[in-house]
Parts: C-alpha cells; sequence; structure tokens
C-alpha cells in the first residue's frame, strides 16, 4: 500500500471551503484505489493566525512541512485582516522559495461542459511549463533622478542553470504526453537574456532528439495560443511570459475558479506544493457558493505527480462528466453549491 503524507494548509476565505470538498474527494479517490492511502494533517496557517501569533506560520513550521511528500493547499490572503504582501510573503512565497519550487506547472484545457471564451475549444489542452525562480522577477534594479528625469531600470536575471531545469522538465513532461515543446522567446528585442533562453533551449534539445521542439516569439505565441490552440502542446516560458500566458490560459478556460495549478520542487530535497491559480476570493467566502474544481483539478495534479496518473485521469474524466451534465457553480454560469459539485463527483468516483 502506498501512503502519501499531505499537509493541508486551507488558508483563507474559499480556501477553507474548496479544500475540505478537494481533500474528501482524495480520501475517496483512495477508498476506490485501494493501493493508496493518503494521510492528511491539517494547518490552520491562516490570516487569524497571524493575528493572534504574529507570524503566518509557527517558527518551526517549514521544518514540519518539509516532513511531508507533499503540500496541498488553498489560497491565502484576507486583505480585511492583513495586508496581501504581509500574508503572501509569511506563508505562500516563503514555501515556494525556502522550498525551491522552481517550476510553476499550469494546465490549460477546456472541459466539456464548461464555456470558454474560445470559438473552437475543443482543441485547447496545453501545458504551460513557467520559470518559477528568477527571470524579469528579480530584485535587482533601481530607480533614479527624481522629478521630471526619473528613470528606473529593473534587470532579469536568467542562469544556466534555472532555465535548463525547467527546458528539461518540459521535455519530460512532453515525453510523457507523447507530445512537442515550444519555447516562448523574445529574442528579436530582448537582446541578452533571450538569446541565452534560445541557446539553453537547443542544447537542451539534443537531448531528447525525438521530441519535436520550436521556438516562437511571446507576441506571436500568445495570438496563436488564442487562434490556433492545437499548434501547442507543452509551452516552456520564463517567469514574465509564463505568469501572462498562464492567466490567459485560465481566462480561456472559463473561469478562474476552474484553474490548477502546481509548484515543482525538481530536485527531491523538499515537498512540492499543489494549489489553484485562484486566490480567496473574500467576496464569495462563507457562502457556499466557490467553485471546487480548481482545487480538485489540482487535486488530480497532485495525483499525476506521484506518479498516479491512470487516476489522475479518472479523476479528471469524472469532473468532465459531471460539469458535461450540468452541475456547474455560479461563476460558470450554473446554480449549484460548492457541496453539490462535490458531492455528484464523489458519486460518479464510487460508481466508477
Ligand atoms: P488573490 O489576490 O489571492 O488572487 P482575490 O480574491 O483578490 O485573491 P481571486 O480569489 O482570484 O482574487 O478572485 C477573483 C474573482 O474571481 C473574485 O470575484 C472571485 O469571487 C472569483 N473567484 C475566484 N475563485 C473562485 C472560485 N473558486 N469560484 C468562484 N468564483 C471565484
Ligand atoms: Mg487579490
Amino acid at each position: 500500500m502506498k501512503q502519501l503524507k499531505i499537509a493541508n494548509i486551507p488558508g483563507d476565505g474559499i480556501g477553507k471551503e474548496v479544500v475540505a470538498a478537494a481533500t474528501d474527494i482524495l480520501k475517496t479517490v483512495s477508498e476506490v484505489h485501494g493501493g493508496l492511502k493518503f494521510e492528511f494533517t491539517e494547518f490552520q496557517w491562516d490570516c487569524r493566525y497571524y493575528l493572534e501569533h504574529g507570524a503566518m506560520m509557527p517558527e518551526d513550521g517549514m521544518e514540519r512541512l518539509s516532513q511531508f511528500d507533499g503540500i496541498f493547499l488553498g489560497a491565502v490572503g484576507d486583505p480585511n485582516l492583513v495586508p496581501d504582501h504581509v500574508s503572501l510573503w509569511g506563508l505562500l512565497i516563503k514555501i515556494r522559495r525556502e522550498f525551491e519550487q522552481s517550476i510553476n506547472l499550469r494546465p490549460a484545457k477546456v472541459i466539456k461542459g464548461i464555456r470558454s471564451p474560445l470559438l473552437n475549444p475543443k482543441d485547447f489542452d496545453i501545458m504551460v511549463v513557467r520559470e518559477n525562480s528568477e527571470g524579469e522577477y528579480s530584485s535587482i534594479g533601481g530607480s533614479m533622478y527624481r522629478g521630471d528625469d526619473e528613470i528606473a531600470i529593473q534587470n532579469a536575471v536568467f542562469s544556466r542553470k534555472a532555465t535548463e531545469r525547467a527546458m528539461r522538465f518540459a521535455f519530460e513532461l512532453a515525453k510523457k504526453r507523447n507530445g512537442h515543446v515550444t519555447s516562448a522567446t523574445k529574442s528579436n528585442g530582448i537582446i541578452y537574456s533571450m538569446p541565452f533562453w534560445d541557446r539553453v533551449f537547443e542544447d537542451v534539445a539534443k537531448d531528447y532528439p525525438d521530441i519535436q521542439a520550436d521556438s516562437q516569439h511571446i507576441d506571436a505565441l500568445a495570438a496563436f495560443f488564442v487562434t490556433q490552440p492545437d499548434r501547442f502542446d507543452v509551452i516552456v516560458a520564463s517567469n514574465l511570459f509564463g505568469d501572462i500566458l498562464t492567466d490567459l490560459g485560465a481566462a480561456i478556460m472559463g473561469s478562474i475558479g476552474i484553474a490548477p495549478a502546481a509548484n515543482i520542487n525538481v530536485n527531491g530535497k523538499y515537498p512540492s506544493m499543489f494549489e489553484p491559480v485562484h486566490g480567496s476570493a473574500p467576496d464569495i467566502a462563507g457562502k457556499g457558493v466557490a467553485n471546487p474544481i480548481g482545487q480538485i483539478w489540482t487535486a488530480k495534479m497532485m495525483l499525476d505527480h506521484f506518479g498516479e496518473e491512470e487516476l489522475g485521469s479518472v479523476l479528471l474524466n469524472t469532473i468532465e462528466s459531471v460539469t458535461n451534465d450540468g452541475f456547474l457553480t455560479r461563476d460558470i454560469g450554473g446554480r449549484h453549491t460548492t457541496q453539490d459539485v462535490t458531492d455528484e463527483i464523489i458519486a460518479r468516483l464510487k460508481k466508477n
């Protein structure tokens, strides 16, 4: 029996509602499967915890988390209680950085029953591998000359190590999917970092002669992402380009409440963290109307990560059968509650 120890951090707002839902579903998946057992330990590290303790987690919090196989996180932040930068940096970003979760992996896929702004959404099934540790989001730079002549300079940092790591991850993923890799570049305009990015891509691609590889400038890529999504399978992108592309992906999926994500630790030293794209959505928290699919799909990514791809597919197919039959929350034009959708997925998992 394979046993996985998971640290659950529901966080704030709807995080609590959707993590509860997705955890019930993971328990059902493992019951039905038999060979897999999840052991969940819950940590109530949220903005209320911060108000009581002056920190988002206890001093030994990271050490405790490091004992787990994975971290399953809802959403952090309640700006009415704690400023976002304090709560995010105190938990989410701290975990991403200290646990070297250098890849942000986000599927962008339209499933049946959910309306997408695309005309032909059935072709939309892309994995975006975003470099998550450096690139354009660096803290190197500065601003000068106050007044009319003020200027600001922001440096981007690209190391061969991190760039290669993201690209290898993308090729390995394409291998599993029997797919191909597109590199998002902009070497015609950004003349130091992006030609370097291209060079690393060419080098890594040589190690995967059986996998088709091509490069595309991010502006054209973004347009094709919408008009000809079937051109793409796995896209590897820098921190900034990946950030923009994945938000576009979530929009095309039909609601931010659906989009899943994973922060992957590649060197195996620390746990990876699975958290949906959406935030704590204070505007709908506590009403029972949050869409749980983003969190549940994120649970599917966790299954995939632990080598349970078959179960992952069963889960995603079940989600899709439920949306296709019209069990939809408000954000995607339905009237069903978080619980309705969750119960229906559980019932169908038990049946199959
Ligand atoms: P953050 O700053 O952490 O991203 P936020 O609340 O500002 O948090 P989101 O949580 O992403 O931003 O929410 C943006 C909008 O999308 C809100 O109006 C919210 O109600 C809606 N939303 C987000 N997630 C869901 C969900 N799972 N189900 C339904 N609506 C959602
Ligand atoms: Mg916000």
